[in-house]
């Protein structure tokens, strides 16, 4: 049985659980270490990129998701992408090194706190059109050779995956479209 554990540290972790429900999967929030026993998959929320580093620190899951994500894929939206880095780009956020990404935190302007627009994604081999929600949302300003960049918007990527792990700047669990979390369960059956 398929089940997939949402950090529930602090943030919209319960939209992912939502999210997960339209697709029939069954999830589980990760508070404390031995929570993660059994998972296939992890996601980490959008929230307060600061606050979760804290937290991961508190509850003993960070080096704990570290060696998890060796061998299961982990997903980050907006400040879990910031988590997932290489480089946040703030000392008070201590990233957890999954993906060969520098960020710059609320990168896309502070004065445009959210907004909505639509992206064009590599989504399995398609071309997809795809709604996208950022909300004070990272930038990603510097990528490995290893990350597949799958949208872009204005030039910088919003949408990327390195081997198991994908990663976004945008919230698609605030929207009704299940693509992204699907293309994430895929990584499952790779
Ligand atoms: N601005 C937040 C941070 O830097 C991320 C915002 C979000 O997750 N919607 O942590």
């Amino acid at each position: 049985m398929t089940t997939v554990g949402i950090l529930a540290l602090q943030g919209d972790f319960d939209r992912h659980e939502r999210a997960l429900a339209r697709l029939e999967l069954a999830s589980r929030q990760v508070r404390y270490p031995d929570e993660l026993d059994g998972l296939s998959a992890l996601i980490i929320p959008g929230g307060e990129s600061t606050t979760i580093s804290k937290q991961l620190n508190r509850s003993g899951l960070r080096s704990e998701i570290v060696a998890f994500a060796r061998q299961r894929p982990v997903m980050g939206t907006c400040a879990g992408l910031i988590l997932m880095a290489r480089e946040s780009g703030d000392p008070q956020v201590e990233p957890l090194g999954l993906l060969d990404l520098e960020i710059s935190r609320n990168g896309w302007g502070r004065q445009v706190h959210s907004f909505r627009t639509t992206l064009t994604a590599d989504i399995a081999g398609d071309r997809a059109e795809l709604p996208a929600i950022f909300i004070r949302a990272p930038r990603i300003v510097a990528t490995g050779p290893e990350v597949e960049v799958l949208a872009e918007l204005d030039g910088a990527p919003v949408l990327v995956r390195q081997g198991h792990h994908l990663a976004m700047s945008f919230h698609p669990e605030l929207t009704p479209d299940a693509r992204i979390h699907g293309l994430f369960m895929a990584a499952l059956a790779a």
